[in-house]
């Protein structure tokens, strides 16, 4: 009451007069005292509201759209993923994201220079990345941002550009994985490291959520959180080992498909859930012994067959691997939540490329097909972005470089070929944005027997030519495979189930893309002059 009186004559101007120096004095200490409480409590709630927003760039490995319950798939129901979906609810669902060469270090070398690989120099899994080159962490790093990268690189030289770094060597490990900090001499990229207790998604976001509280909070920040999940081989965490017991997983329409692709009907190449392709298949992958997650026989070989028996293994092993992922996006948000960083961040939660969850019989990745060139993409940034949108342009992971550049308020550079998708994900597409995109698989043969192929892709065709040389890239097979070509119809044919390309009636449409698919190449400066083998072969097989 006492002060409630005291306060009462402060405002009052008459009684002001009477007020003595001293107890002015006692006043003004009070408020000065009071401010800087306030001005503590302002810190301690972080949000800083820098002019440029920090960046969350949350990034799983092959995490197939199809396995993102926001996506609407046939596994939405059964694998539901809430905290990824919360990211494009409360923001921004792409649609139509595609990685431009669909295997990991040249999507990851893509995504952080802006440049398709025969630019950067990252063609295949074996390319080296020029940790020279200027890229996407070194501008955010000059500019002032607080930046750092944790949990899968692949990128084989060490991490530039990050003010902190703690990656795995290699593809790195499932239960007790090795991180290699910076500060450690970089030797060897696939060994070193020191071990940390746990599983691995667990402990990325664990180190993540380290750094973050660690972190110099005068500056706004740019962390790269990068899982291994759910990379082959799929070893999932104690807790999820129940998960989909009692569940019978829908099948895609094509899993049964056999034989519909390639120069020989498909028959040896590419991966399958099937014994096609003796080399590369689930069946017999399961069937052994040492499968990390037990064989196909301690799971039971049903009634309904043994590719259906596969399909279903490899699905739960690669669910419940995937979901350690949507429990860890579920643990950043909150952290962003409870440190006041929701409002001024910018999250993204994207994969390098996506994965075949037996459509076409396939496993892994590599061809030019939809389920493999689509990543994922669910950005939320409630300064900029509306709640709940949807967005169907053309956009690729060239893109994101300059996108996270412009949000920065950064010179994108020349040297750059992707573009900013700032003002897309604002319901403002550019005019002149692109109607196509060129994609390029350049690891001929390898690992899962895929030749090497381009083509391009429109809103609702595709064309591709699989061309099948080595051209002397680095773990290429040196056999080249018989040339031959593929067209589709998307709007018809969305899962890409009839090749066209002999049909007739698209005659005219093929010829008008095969220039489309010149120009574009012209445009991005990778003709194939560079390789007179390739060519003689386009002279023979081009019309
Ligand atoms: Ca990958």
């Amino acid at each position: 009451m006492f002060k409630l009186m005291r306060i009462k004559n402060l405002n009052n101007p008459n009684k002001f007069k009477n007020f003595n120096f001293k107890k002015k004095f006692i006043w003004i200490f009070i408020l000065c005292v009071c401010n800087q409480f306030i001005k503590c409590e302002q810190i301690q709630t972080e949000d800083k509201n820098f002019e440029t927003p920090n960046i969350l760039y949350i990034m799983s490995d092959d995490h197939a759209k199809n396995a993102i319950s926001i996506y609407g798939s046939r596994l939405a129901e059964i694998s539901p993923t809430p905290n990824i979906d919360r990211i494009g609810n409360e923001g921004i669902i792409f649609n139509h994201v595609f990685a431009t060469n669909s295997i990991c270090t040249p999507s990851r070398a893509s995504i952080l220079t802006g440049q398709y690989g025969h630019i950067n120099g990252v063609n295949t899994l074996r390319d080296d990345f020029n940790n020279n080159s200027n890229h996407l962490g070194k501008i955010l790093q000059k500019s002032g941002y607080n930046t750092a990268i944790i949990g899968k690189w692949h990128l084989h030289t060490e991490p530039t550009g990050f003010d902190y770094y703690n990656v795995l060597p290699g593809q790195g490990k499932y239960f007790n994985p090795m991180l290699k900090e910076k500060g450690e001499p970089w030797k060897y990229h696939n060994k070193g490291g020191k071990r940390y207790e746990g599983y691995v998604s667990d402990v990325i976001t664990d180190e993540s959520i380290k750094w973050l509280e660690n972190r110099d909070k005068s500056k706004p920040f740019f962390l790269m959180s990068h899982h291994k999940a759910p990379h082959g081989l799929w070893e999932y965490a104690k807790r999820h080992e129940n998960l989909f017991e009692e569940v019978d997983i829908p099948l895609p329409n094509s899993l049964y498909e056999n034989k519909k692709h390639g120069p020989l009907k498909g028959e040896k190449y590419g991966s399958s859930i099937s014994d096609r392709n003796p080399k590369r298949s689930m069946l017999n992958q399961v069937s052994r012994k040492n499968w990390p997650t037990g064989a196909i026989d301690t799971f039971g070989l049903t009634k309904k067959g043994k590719i259906y028996a596969a399909y279903q293994k490899y699905l739960k092993d690669y669910l419940r691997t995937a979901a350690s992922i949507d429990e860890n996006v579920g643990r950043l948000l909150d952290y962003l939540d409870k440190n006041n960083l929701s409002d001024n961040t910018m999250v993204i939660y994207t994969s390098d490329q996506g994965q075949f969850l037996g459509e076409h019989d396939y496993f892994d990745k590599r061809w030019m097909y939809e389920e493999s060139i689509s990543m994922p993409l669910l950005i939320r940034y409630p300064k900029k972005i509306k709640p709940k949108q949807v967005n169907n342009d053309i956009i690729l992971n060239i893109d994101f470089a300059p996108t996270f550049l412009e949000l920065a308020k950064q010179t994108i550079p020349l040297e750059m070929q992707g573009k900013s998708f700032l003002s897309n994900m604002q319901s403002n597409t550019p005019k002149d944005w692109r109607k196509s995109m060129y994609y390029r698989y350049w690891m001929h043969m390898a690992s899962h027997y895929n030749p090497a192929h381009y083509g391009i892709r429109t809103k609702e065709y595709k064309l591709i030519f699989f061309y099948g040389l080595p051209l002397n890239q680095k773990g290429a097979v040196n056999t080249p495979t018989d040339p031959y070509w593929e067209f589709y119809d998307l709007k018809n044919d969305p899962n890409e189930n009839n090749n066209l390309y002999f049909n007739d009636n698209y005659k005219n449409l093929i010829k008008k893309l095969k220039n489309e698919l010149n120009l574009k190449k012209e445009k991005l400066l990778d003709t194939d002059e560079k390789y007179p083998e390739l060519e003689k072969l386009k002279e023979k097989h081009w019309n």
